[in-house]
């Protein structure tokens, strides 16, 4: 499938969760800016030792940087495949970046959906992850517990709490999340659709609320 999507929605309200099974039931590749400088982190690289700082402490990384790792990551792509992006854009700046990226290639966003969650859900989702310290899969101790208590299943990794879902820095991200989400939301909502799906229940559930409005747009057939 062909549908280049943006996921919007603040942190914690499900959407590389979304991305993963976009991937997997209908083959959009999931680009994660949050896992790719996790990974760069990991790794040690140059990019991983500029972006930390803001990583674990919650803040953006400047959207000049964002906007060139994507576009690095975005170029390397097969141009016919389709895309679930997820968190990014972040800002005006990297959704008007993104624009120029793809209209100079002659591409479109399709839709960008914005997964709506309140607060309290947030929070609980965010407190309670858990993540890989080695391949960087997600786990949640209530809705998705590991085989093996604090082991990956899928590569026997330590799980670990992410630097940036400490309960301060939680709420730092939601503040700041906030404060980019109006002007994004407008953006999107005057150049491209902007679709609204309620993020809240499990992943399944969400999942069959945008394949509904897939269903609904034509982009999949029913
Ligand atoms: P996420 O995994 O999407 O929650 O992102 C984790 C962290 O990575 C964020 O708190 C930021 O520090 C950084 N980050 C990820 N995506 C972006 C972006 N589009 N713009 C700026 N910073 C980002």
């Amino acid at each position: 499938m062909s549908l280049r999507l943006v996921l919007l929605g603040p942190p914690g309200a499900g959407k590389g969760t979304l991305a993963g099974i976009l991937e997997k039931e209908l083959g959009l590749a999931h680009v994660s800016t949050g896992e790719i400088f996790r990974d760069e982190i990991r790794r040690k690289t140059s990019l991983g030792k500029t972006v930390n700082r803001f990583v674990t402490s919650g803040r953006l990384v400047p959207d000049e940087l964002v906007v060139s790792v994507m576009a690095g990551q975005l170029a390397r792509r097969r141009k016919g495949r389709g895309l679930a992006l997820d968190g990014f854009p972040r800002t005006v700046g990297q959704a008007k970046g993104l624009e120029a990226f793809l209209s100079d290639r002659g591409l479109a966003l399709d839709g960008a959906i914005y997964l709506d969650c309140p607060t309290p859900l947030l929070i609980a989702r965010l407190s309670g992850r858990r993540v890989c310290s080695r391949c960087g899969s997600n786990y949640h101790i209530r809705t998705m517990r590991p085989r093996r208590s604090g082991v990956c299943d899928a590569c026997g990794g330590t799980l670990i709490v992410r630097k940036d879902d400490q309960v301060n820095t939680i709420t730092k991200r939601l503040v700041i999340d906030r404060a980019q989400a109006t002007p994004l939301l407008d953006f999107y909502r005057q150049h491209h659709r902007l679709y609204r799906v309620s993020g809240s229940g499990g992943a399944v559930r969400v999942f069959q609320r945008v394949q509904r409005l897939m269903q609904q747009r034509g982009w999949l057939k029913k």
